[in-house]
């Protein structure tokens, strides 16, 4: 398209697979379960789970991260894809995994130390840097963002100030008083969530403060339930339009960012009463994006998009000329096996 960043996509879906180290919460003498095939044409592609009693299940997807990729390593493979949404593209990238797999450190990073951020850091800057390089070809774009999460299939605003203040505690449980957050998508293909706060931004700066204010206010609605943060999905989404002074020609693109809630299955969160509740919402809600992403990878003519908030609210990012990228995130350590291998079949049905 524009700036020449045409993307192989096998149908615009791609999967990587991304390993994190083992941590010292993994416990003493635990072994490393998943290995890396040796042969050259699955290198950086392939990835093997041993099983205990020595089974091992090979999986293979459009990239793999091992346990000693940099965050630098995991963004080059996807700064092209990052900027295709200043070209007009619509994109959404995600991070599905169990708790504790690495899909936060992979999105957001650590933000205080400037080698380890995320994805979501390093994208907003360079989508910053290229639109100013961009200007001197009359380029001029306008970027507006949203941050939201998902839990119990409720659509909460994270950057609503109504909820950060935080006095009315139960209510805000459920959503901001009054506020509907119905979603709509109009005939361009654009999508608007009634009462959602849009913020006009010009810098990656300013992207970063609302970032911190919405970890502000996911943590005030939920002080006395721990671990939240891993029940909901978390959307963040710019918009970005431009328009070129010369040739007046215009650009309408999104990039989505999205960490979702951590994929553990019922059994192993032991969960009863609104916790199965929560567990049960979340892997509706999971197992229908999978079936929209492989509905949309098959080219299948129904694609189940009002299953779930979450494909509903991007259907208009998934389907067409869209270009999405799935992260599974893997712990590596024996405790995770089963996980790790219903993760990895999760992403080999997408991929
Ligand atoms: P999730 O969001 O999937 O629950 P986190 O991103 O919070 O998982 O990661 C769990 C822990 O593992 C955190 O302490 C995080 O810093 C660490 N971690 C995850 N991935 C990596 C990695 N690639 N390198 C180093 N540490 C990591
Ligand atoms: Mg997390």
């Amino acid at each position: 398209k524009l700036h020449n960043t045409i993307l192989e996509l096998k149908g615009n879906i791609r999967v990587f697979c991304r390993v994190r180290p083992l941590l010292p919460e993994d416990g003493m003498g635990t072994n490393m379960v998943v290995s890396y095939p040796a042969s050259t044409e699955e290198l950086g592609r392939g990835i093997e789970l041993a099983q205990t009693g020595g089974h091992k299940y090979s999986f293979t997807f459009d990239k793999v991260f091992n346990h000693e990729a940099s965050q630098r390593d995991v963004f080059i493979e996807i700064s092209q894809l990052v900027q295709s949404a200043l070209d007009g593209y619509k994109v959404c990238i995600f991070a599905y995994g169990q708790t504790g797999s690495g899909k936060t450190y992979t999105m957001m990073g650590r933000p205080d130390a400037p080698d380890l951020k995320g994805l979501i850091p390093r994208s907003l800057e360079q989508i910053f840097q290229t639109s100013q390089s961009l200007k001197d070809q009359g380029w001029k774009y306008k970027m507006q963002a949203s941050i939201l999460e998902i839990y119990n299939e409720t659509i909460r605003d994270l950057l609503s100030s109504t909820r950060s203040s935080g006095i009315d505690q139960t209510r805000a449980e459920n959503s901001a008083p009054g506020k509907q957050y119905t979603i709509k998508h109009d005939a361009n293909g654009n999508t608007h969530v009634s009462d959602l706060t849009i913020v006009d931004v010009c810098s990656a700066n300013e992207i970063s403060s609302l970032l911190q204010q919405a970890a502000q206010s996911r943590s005030v609605g939920r002080t006395q339930m721990n671990e939240q943060s891993s029940r909901s999905h978390f959307v963040f989404t710019l918009r970005i339009c431009g328009i070129n002074e010369n040739t007046e020609q215009q650009v309408q693109g999104v990039l989505n960012l999205i960490d979702l809630a951590g994929s553990e299955r019922l059994s192993r969160s032991g969960a009863t009463g609104d916790r199965l509740k929560e567990t049960q919402a979340i892997n509706k809600s999971l197992s229908s994006l999978s079936d929209v992403i492989f509905a949309l990878a098959k080219k299948e003519e129904h694609v189940p998009f009002r299953n779930s908030k979450l494909t509903y609210l991007l259907q208009p990012c998934l389907g067409g000329d869209s270009k999405t990228l799935m992260f599974v995130n893997i712990s590596p350590e024996q405790s995770s096996t089963s996980e790790s291998l219903c993760s990895l079949r999760f992403a080999a049905r997408v991929n």
